[in-house]
């Protein structure tokens, strides 16, 4: 996602106070596809187009989610631009619905990776805490958290909303994945996963307000039972066991790798 086109933060003091409490289980769910027509997404000059990943992740999603017997609405189903304004409105039309929009990430370092989620309501946490911890959780990836930003689609949703960097197109080994059907379809399998899982979403007390996110609390480690464990296996097990399927396939030594420290954020 080109988040220089979403990072309109406003301080929307009060607008916690506003949240409505959904039912647990949405029935509804939009699913908004990144990006589309010349709008592809990404940094300029990007090998890999974001815009078809990210709606072929959600015409694969909306596969599922009607199998299992959802309502699924489409802010896009083909290679078009939509305005940000427009998926809103999309989303707000339908009350009771949750909105799940679908993104790949970018950098200018090729080294950065791993997958995150946001959302802003707190009636949406529980949804984004669901949905990341089994995305994660299918992928290889590494776990980059779940974050609270005013990103727009989020910011003017009236709908419990969440959205997914299903990982970094500008990474070699992640690109690689997103070229990939069968990981892609495990990517909406598990999208799909974290949408029917949701625990009852949390709401805040009338006392939240969003100076503390502001202020650079906004970074929030998921609660689950299974994150923390997630967390160290991904450090250690996720990398190793990549790096050793990487070099038998390629037959290279045990040399040992330089290490490259992972940036807290590349947006
Ligand atoms: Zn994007």
């Amino acid at each position: 996602m080109n988040f220089c086109r979403l990072l309109p933060f406003a301080f929307v003091t009060g607008f916690l106070a506003l949240a409505p409490s959904v039912p647990a289980q949405s029935r509804t769910i939009v699913v908004d596809a990144g990006h589309g027509g010349y709008d592809r997404g990404g940094v300029p000059g990007q090998r890999i187009s974001e815009k078809d990943k990210t709606l072929d992740v959600a015409l694969r999603l909306r596969r599922i989610l009607q199998a299992d017997g959802y309502r699924v609405i489409m802010t896009r189903d083909r290679d078009v631009f939509i305005p940000l304004g427009t998926r809103t409105a999309i989303a707000n039309s339908y009350r009771g619905a949750s909105f799940v929009s679908i993104h790949f990430n970018c950098a200018p370092r090729v080294g950065a990776n791993g997958i995150e989620t946001y959302y802003y309501r707190s009636d949406s946490a529980s949804l984004a805490a669901s949905i990341h911890r089994n995305v994660v959780s299918g992928a290889p990836s590494e776990n980059r958290g779940i974050r609270r930003r005013g990103f727009y689609v989020l910011r003017r949703t009236a709908i419990p909303s969440v959205l997914v960097e299903c990982g970094f197109l500008t990474n070699p080994t992640e690109g690689r994945l997103a070229l990939s059907g069968d990981y892609r379809q495990k990517l909406a399998e598990q999208i799909a996963r974290g949408i029917r899982r949701q625990p009852a979403p949390y709401v805040r007390p009338l006392t939240a307000s969003l100076r503390s996110v502001s202020l650079g609390n906004d970074f929030v480690r998921v609660p689950a039972e299974s994150f923390s464990r997630h967390r160290r296996s991904s450090r250690s097990s996720k990398s190793a066991r990549y790096q050793r399927s990487k070099k038998k396939k390629s037959g290279e030594s045990s040399r040992p790798r330089k290490k490259t420290r992972k940036k807290k954020s590349e947006d």
